[in-house]
């Protein structure tokens, strides 16, 4: 009997699934599959702890495919040998899977699997997932229809009945030749923890998020930290978004028993908009299916001639920059897999305004840092932080300022530095401006225990705001924003800016 395959790429659950569903539906036996392709291992935005994440999370799926009936086939190897061989074995009906908004690999790689199943006379048929739009020209009418997406019902998952036989086990890290990094604070894979994180940051977390967010300390239990669970798909967006609304509806109706419902509202209000964002931003590339190899303002880019000088290459990647506040966020960043969004801006803004680094290279760097990468956000940010859209403004963050406002006391620093753990608060967002006895004394010479600032941050990032502003002065340079603009801009009407964001830089 023919099979229906259930390829699962970046929705590895069971509930809100509809390919699977579909799948059930049919009367064909049910294959579901999970493909590890070793051709993604070499990609330069790639980590092992993408694939070991995305492994722990496929194999919990596997777990909640036995309870209804199913189970999870794995297979390493690239796509088309897979589908061959199991074509072989059972003869494929239909291919069912969601739309997948990838980088330029899974991209290029799904017109491969499209021609190979027109070729085979086999439908592949793909589900709209996420926030994201299939073939839309402008956004003109993306927000309407993403908002309709978010409403559109969840689903229970669906019993399997007839599953196909056909068992290869999840690859082990060892046998791929992989050694991830061991990340501090590593969530609980599957849909169940996703379920779990949901809740705990609904009920209890979530009333100080618009405050806490903005500080890489008090995000960590603030902030939803559900990004690697969307980005793996272990819970669908829209019911993030529904249970959200179902919060705020509750705090509505009970505003008179409830301690701070006001606040309760912005902040969950807040989180809401950002959800809406990440499904923005994953449309962008939808759109422009190169935006991880080719800036959105291409003459922007080339007339700013970034360079990529080693040293500062290496010294922004160790977090030995000799800027304290940007060590600490690259050490953090690196140990846990993790850091804050205020605090990603920061970090892209120093590489690409005072040290002059290309976007690419520094944008594959952190893709391979974050647990969460996701291409379509962060390719967006990476050209909207570095200044390559066109269509932003030049946001070029001062290190010490924010060193200062979100690390007054420079508990963060001293953590994540331990070489500036005995540096007093006067001096710790600018060691080098210690007196030479105090460094003898504690030990920490600036130079030799602490390298001594890699520029000027001042005057490294004046030149990078000079050079940036010019380098969008030609006409050709303002016609392409123009074009940019049009088919990406937001069509929210623009927020007035509050006194505290002009402060940001
Ligand atoms: C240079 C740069 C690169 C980034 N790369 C990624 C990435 O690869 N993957 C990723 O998920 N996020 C990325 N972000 C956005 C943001 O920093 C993270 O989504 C957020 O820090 C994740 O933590 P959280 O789940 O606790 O988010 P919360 O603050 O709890 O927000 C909830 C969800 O909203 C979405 N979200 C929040 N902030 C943003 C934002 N500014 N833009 C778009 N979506 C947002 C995320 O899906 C997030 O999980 C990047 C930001 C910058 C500046």
């Amino acid at each position: 009997m023919a099979v229906d395959v259930v390829w699962f790429k970046k929705d590895l659950r069971t509930y809100d699934h509809i390919p699977l569903i579909e799948a059930t539906k049919s009367g064909n036996k049910v294959l579901c599959l999970y493909v590890l392709e070793p051709e993604r291992l070499e990609l330069d935005d790639v980590d092992p702890i993408h694939i070991e994440w995305e492994l722990e999370n496929a194999i919990e799926l596997s777990k909640c495919l036995g309870k209804i009936g199913g189970d999870l086939h794995f297979a390493t190897d690239d796509m088309i040998t897979t589908l061959e061989k199991i074509n072989l074995d059972y003869g494929i009906s239909r291919l069912l899977s969601h739309e997948e908004t990838g980088n330029s690999w899974s991209y290029q790689r799904d017109k491969l699997v499209q021609n190979w199943c027109r070729n085979q006379g086999i439908d592949w048929i793909e589900y709209p997932t996420n926030g994201v739009i299939r073939k839309l020209k402008d956004r003109d009418l993306w927000k309407r229809k993403r908002d309709a997406r978010m409403r559109e019902n969840l689903y229970e998952p669906p019993e399997i009945t007839n599953h196909a036989e056909f068992h290869g086990d999840a690859p082990s890290m060892i046998a791929l030749g992989l050694n991830p990094r061991k990340l501090t604070n590593y969530p609980v894979p599957g849909q169940s923890a996703a379920f779990g994180r949901l809740e705990s940051f609904l009920n209890e977390e979530a009333k100080q998020f618009q405050w806490a967010i903005s500080s890489p300390t008090l995000a960590v239990k603030h902030g939803s930290g559900l990004s690697p669970y969307l980005t793996v798909g272990a819970i669908s967006m829209r019911r993030v978004v529904q249970a959200t609304n179902v919060r705020m509806e509750y705090i509505r109706k009970n505003k008179a028993e409830l301690d701070g419902p006001t606040v309760w509202l912005k902040s969950l209000g807040s989180f809401r908009k950002r959800l809406a964002w990440r499904c923005h931003f994953v449309q962008k590339l939808e759109m422009e299916d190169n935006l991880d190899l080719v800036a959105q303002n291409p003459v922007i880019d080339a007339n700013l001639m970034r360079v990529l000088d080693e040293d500062r290459f290496t010294r922004w990647k160790n977090g030995t920059t000799g800027w304290p506040f940007l060590d600490a966020c690259m050490r953090q960043l690196s140990s846990t897999g993790w850091i804050n969004f205020r605090m990603r801006a920061m970090i892209m803004s120093a590489a690409s305004y005072n040290l002059w680094l290309p976007w690419r290279e520094t944008g594959c760097h952190l893709a391979k840092q974050f647990l969460d990468y996701e291409p379509g956000v962060h390719w967006s940010q990476v050209g909207m932080q570095s200044g390559t859209t066109g269509i932003n403004t030049i946001r070029a963050y001062s290190m010490t300022k924010q060193g200062r406002d979100q690390d007054p006391d420079g508990d963060y620093i001293r953590k994540w530095v331990p070489e500036l753990s005995m540096v007093p608060t006067q001096y710790i967002h600018e060691p080098w401006e210690m007196p030479n006895e105090l460094q003898e004394t504690i030990s920490c010479i600036i130079g030799e225990h602490y390298p001594a600032p890699i520029l000027d941050e001042l005057e490294s990032r004046k030149e990078g705001i000079k050079r940036s502003y010019a380098a969008r002065s030609s006409k050709e340079s303002r016609d392409i924003s123009k074009a940019v603009l049009k088919k990406h801009g937001s069509r929210s009407r623009p927020r007035k800016r509050r006194s505290t964001q002009k402060k940001l830089f």
